[in-house]
Order: C-alpha cells, then structure tokens, then sequence
C-alpha cells in the first residue's frame, strides 16, 4: 500500500490527494519523509566533489521535498480540524522535527561546504540566499561548541513542545468555556444567529444555546447581545482563558527563550528575533509603540466617555464587557452606521467574486476562477484556480477557500500554503485561506461584518503574495518574510475592500440587489476613525506584553512566578510603564491565550502588524495618486509580491514608493495625528 503523502501529487499543481489521506498515513510518512531528508542532507556532506553552488546550496534547496509536502499537509489540517488524534501525531512529531532542523543547522560539514559554495557574479539572488544560509546556521548554533550545541537543541525540542502544549490547553480551554445561553438572553441578535447558536449547542451536546469563543479578548457578539449579565459573561469566559492551564508553559518558555538568546550572542529574545525583521532593533520597533501610546490612550477615554454617557442614559452600567455594545450604539447614532443593515449589503460569494477577485483582476490581470472537479479537504472548501491574464492565460497556481467556523477548527483567521513557489523546483502555487465565518443554519448565504469584509481581502492579500511570487529558491518564495514585511501586501489588499468604484460593484443589498448607497459609505468612512483609541489601545497593549516578557534578559527571566497573579502583576506593570492602564481596555490578547507568541512563531513579533501597517497606510497614498490601477498594480506585483524575501526590503520599499516609508499617514489614519 503506497502512501500519498510520500510521492508528488498528480493533481494539477501538486494538490494534495486529500480523499486519499487519513491519519494514518502521518506518521509513516513523517518517518520516512526525515529519513529521506537525512539521506540527501548526507549525501550532500559526503560528495567527495569541491563544494559548489550546484552541489551543496542548490543541492540543499532541493532537499527535503518529502518533508516539506508532509508537513504541509499535517500542519495545515491540525490547524483546520483539531482532533485528538491529530494533537496526539503533533506532540509526537514537534519535537523530532525541531530536532531534525537542529541536527541539519549544527551540521560541521554542511556548514563548511556552504562557506565554500560560491554563487555566480551575476546571480543577485544567489549572493543573498547564501547570505541569508550562513546567517541562517550562525544563529540556529553552528558556530557554537559541542556543549553549547547540546543545549540549544534541548532548549528548541523543550521550546516546541511547550508551544504546542499552549496551543492545545487553549483549544481546551476555549471549548470548554463556550458559554451557554438562554434564548431570552440572547436579546439584541438575529434570529440566524441564535439558530446557528442553537447547532453549536448540539455539537457540543450541551442544553440550550452556545456562543464559542473567538482568539481575541473582545468577541464580536459583544457589541449586539442587549443583556448586560450576558455580556459580562462571555466576556469573562474569554478574559479568563488558559489561565487554568497555561501559566507554568509560558512562563518556562518564555525563560528558555531568554537563556536561548543569550547562547547565541544576543542580549534578549526581541533582539534575537528583531534583527531578522525590517526593523532591525527591538528598540526601533519599542520606540514606535510607545510613541504611539499616548495619543491612543487619550482618544480612547475620549471614546470611553461618550461611550459610559450613552449607557447611563440607558441606565446600564458600563464595564470593559460593555465597550462594544455601547460604541455600535454611538457608532449607529452618530454615524447612522446600523450594523445589522450594514451586513446586508454583504453577503459572503457576493464580496469574494465581486470584490477581492474583481480587485485583483483589475490591478494584477489575474483571474480566479472555481475548480469544483478539485476536491478541497473538508466540506465547505472550495477550490480555485488563479491564471494569468496578461501571459497567454497561464496557470498561476490554486487558491482554496476554507471561510467557514466548525467546532474543531482553531480560532483566528490566516492564509498558508500546500505547495511553495519555486523555479528551482519547477513548482507553482497552492495555497489556503482560513477563516471562521459562522454558518447561517438555514444554509442561506453569511452576511458579512465590515470586519470579516477586511479579513477576507486581508487574507488574500497573503494569497497573492504566496500566488504571484516569482523567485527561483524556494526559501525566499511568498510569504517566507520577516512578519514586519508578511503583513505589508495584506494590509495594502485591505484597502480595497472600501475604494468607492470597486465598493459599488459588489456591495449589494441581498434582497434588493441595489448598490450601497454613498451615504452609508460616508458614514463608514467617518466613522472609521471612531473606535480607533481603543483599537490601537487594545494592539499595542497586547505588543507591549509581547515585547516585555521577550525583553528580559535570562538572569531577570529566572526570577518569574509561574502563578496567576505574577503573570498579571507583570502586564499591568508593562502596560502603566507605557500609559496604556486603562482597566476598561484589556490587551487584544492577555499572555494566558496570547496563541501569536507563545503557540503561533509570533514571539517579539506582535509589534510587526502596526509597523506594516505604517507601510501600507504610506503605500496605498501612493496607489491613489495612481491615475491608472493596472499599471500601478503592475509595479507593486513586479517589485514587491513577486520577489518574496528575494530582494532587500528596505530597497524594494524605496523603488515602489519612491522614497523612504513615512509614518503620517498611519497616524492620520487612525485619528492621531491631532492628538
Ligand atoms: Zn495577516
């Protein structure tokens, strides 16, 4: 019996035989997949040949092909479909995998012969992967002794089971705390939304209705449940997640990051980490923070007080757990923004086809369009193919859609990849886009959130980046970027959901069909600087927790508490050092559930989404002033989305825009200019 998982798809585009692989076939493939890997890696050291370009870095860019499409396959559907079964394969195969990576980057010989492999003069590409290997191998431990080769590898093993411990105790956690409901205070939903309630309820086999719980502290139901007891509750249920089962975790990792940074030369994790971004400095990237910190604080206790008047007129009190009730209530009486009305114009086919695809069509010349005789790997996925418009319509590779929630799927939103780009390779595209809509239980078509409408753009802004890049290496192919530069491309694609031709093509009311009109337009517009206070407040708390605990050195690291009042003692502290202590306003995420850093390879990264979006805020003037789309989008494709991590970003970001990045229109964006 063969193993799909062990030889290259036939599908087009490689596809994973997905109806052919069951959980079986994981570890079997994962055995063989390592013990192939090892072979190539050690024929490589033992060619008897002068190491060169062909024979030792290309040869290892074309090494472990096997892994790669079983760990593309696994990593993919343990995120999408989290069963026991599935957490038990990931708790096995982690470690030996970072164990494997180590091994590799502690290689002597490897490391001598890639040092010894020149690329050509005139290969630009060539000179910055080798760069970026011996970087790569310096900071992975190659340059350490054999003593400190032995720790490192323990403190990575330790390190990725911890963060799969904390992603599992969270998916636990969220579960669990699931909060039920009468139907009598569900007051202030639709009635889909109370049947969709209703379904979770029976999933979980649980009496009643059941609202599950999103990754963030605010949850989006939030801002319509009427009952004030009903919204403390789910908003406790989620403020209080993983502090049952993740303290000792984190705080163990967050030790053995520090003792790991200090091995390797670096002062701190955040500047181990940050010297690979495109800020260079963890100072650099706290300096942005904290400067934005005050202007964000004060607008939000100006939201803060419009916000407690209002709730008082209603005569409620006002908590943190009533923050989003009140702000739609402003939100809808002085923008009349109604976000119930708003939705309708929303539906979920209507703003993919319509809006994210029509976008791209228009400003890269690419197409999507379905391939339902492709089978995705769960019911609701869909497939697509993405073609070339302008070059004879060629194949660009596959995009799967995978838009809606199910009980077993992990929290957030996120795009990620079956098959990498890369000529080398001679491989196209496939690549996933993930979100957790909730399905309306009649089966009628979702009515989106001007929220979820920027996700889906956001996260085919990923899409694309991974669809139309176009580098011969596949180390540099796509997203495989410094997450300070992986948001830029997402953040810019955002923009789109809201441009007034594009907006009025696909934003149509579901039971008229008629456009949106300008005035609901004009309200959303004005209203988007309203809620920014606490917006930003909310981000950058949650970055500053990141950055402090990843700014300890390991001697300041040993000295934690793994208790739940040290762990709380020391956001408050980092959030009051920058102004940020607020107790109506929690961080976007406390440490306890905060997957990004301590599960999801987000760690001293958190910061990375407000620095892109200091880019894409300066980037899209740049696309406004455009008088043509095509030829603008030309430019951003051909000098930003294709070249991946293949070009220096600094210097890319110069030859889109024409000059450095300028942080004012971030600022104007979010209403701080002023303040
Ligand atoms: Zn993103």
């Amino acid at each position: 019996m063969t193993n799909p998982l062990l030889t290259p798809s036939t599908l087009p585009y490689q596809l994973p035989p997905f109806t052919d692989i069951t959980v079986e076939h994981y570890r079997p493939a994962f055995d063989e997949a390592l013990a192939l890997h090892d072979a190539e890696i050690a024929s490589i050291t033992a060619n008897p040949a002068d190491p060169t370009w062909e024979n030792t870095v290309e040869a290892l860019e074309r090494s472990g092909q096997d892994l790669d499409r079983v760990m593309a396959v696994f990593g993919n559907l343990s995120g999408t479909d989290v069963t026991d079964e599935m957490e038990d394969i990931a708790a096995d195969i982690y470690p030996r995998l970072s164990a494997h990576y180590d091994a590799m980057y502690q290689n002597e010989v490897l490391y001598t012969r890639l040092k010894e492999a020149t690329p050509l003069a005139d290969d630009a590409e060539g000179q910055r992967l080798h760069d970026h290997l011996l970087r790569t191998f310096k900071r992975k431990g190659a340059d350490l002794d054999a003593a400190g080769k032995a720790r490192l590898s323990e403190i990575n093993q330790r390190l990725s089971a911890l963060s799969e411990e904390f992603g599992r105790n969270l998916m636990a956690s969220t579960r669990e705390r699931a909060v039920s409901f009468t139907e009598e205070e569900l007051e202030g939903l639709p009635a889909e939304r109370i049947a969709s309630a209703k379904v979770d309820a029976e999933a979980l086999n649980r009496e009643g209705f059941v609202i599950p719980l999103e990754l963030p502290t605010v949850q989006s139901e939030l801002s319509r449940l009427a009952r004030e007891d009903a919204r403390g509750r789910l908003y406790g249920a989620s403020a209080s997640r993983g502090s049952e089962n993740n303290i000792p975790g984190l705080i163990e990792a967050v030790q053995l990051r520090a003792e790991r940074a200090e091995l390797l030369g670096y002062a701190t994790h955040a500047d181990y980490v940050i010297a690979e971004e495109t800020a260079a400095t963890a100072d650099a990237a706290r300096s942005m923070l904290f400067d934005l910190a005050p202007a964000a604080a004060a607008n939000a206790e100006g939201e803060q007080k419009l916000l407690a008047e209002e709730a008082e007129l209603n005569g409620q009190g006002f908590s943190a757990a009533d923050w989003p009730y009140w702000e739609s209530k402003v939100r809808a009486r002085d923008f009349s923004l109604d976000e119930a009305e708003l939705r309708k114009y929303f539906p979920l086919d209507q703003v993919l086809e319509k809006g994210v695809f029509a976008a791209a069509e228009r400003l890269y010349g690419i197409t999507v369009t379905p391939r339902d005789d492709l089978e995705g790997y769960a019911e609701g996925v869909r497939v697509w193919e993405v073609r070339d418009g302008n070059h004879e319509s060629k194949g660009i590779g596959l995009l799967l859609t995978d838009y809606f929630g199910r009980p077993t799927k992990r929290g957030g939103a996120w795009m990620s990849e079956f098959v990498g780009q890369s000529r080398l390779l001679k491989r196209k595209p496939v690549i996933v886009n993930v979100m957790g809509i909730t399905k309306p239980a009649d089966g009628s078509q979702p009515l989106l959130s001007m929220d979820e409408v920027r996700t889906v753009f956001h996260e085919f802004g990923h899409a694309l980046h991974g669809l139309l890049s176009d580098v011969r290496y596949p180390t540099f192919a796509g997203t495989n970027v410094p997450r300070d530069w992986v948001e830029f491309p997402s953040q810019i694609n955002e923009n789109w959901a809201l441009d007034r031709s594009l907006v009025k093509e696909y934003a149509r009311h579901v039971e008229t069909g008629e456009p949106i009109p300008d005035e609901l337009l004009d309200a959303i517009t004005a209203a988007s600087e309203f809620g920014q206070g606490f917006a930003t407040s909310e981000y950058l708390g949650a970055s500053i927790i990141d950055l402090a605990w990843h700014s300890l050195s390991a001697a300041d690291a040993s000295e934690l508490e793994a208790t739940p009042e040290a762990v709380a003692e020391f956001e408050a502290e980092a959030l009051r050092a920058a102004g940020l202590d607020n107790p109506l306003i929690a961080p976007r995420y406390r440490s306890t559930y905060f997957n990004h850093i301590f599960a999801g390879g987000y760690s001293a990264g958190y910061y990375s989404y407000l620095w892109a979006e200091a880019l894409d805020a300066d980037g899209f003037e740049w696309f406004k002033d455009q008088s043509d789309l095509r030829t603008a989008g030309e430019k951003f494709r051909e000098v930003i989305l294709s070249k991946g991590a293949s070009r220096d970003f600094t210097e890319a970001y110069r030859e889109f825009r024409g000059r450095d990045k300028d942080v004012a229109p971030l600022l104007k964006r979010r209403g701080l200019a002023g303040a």
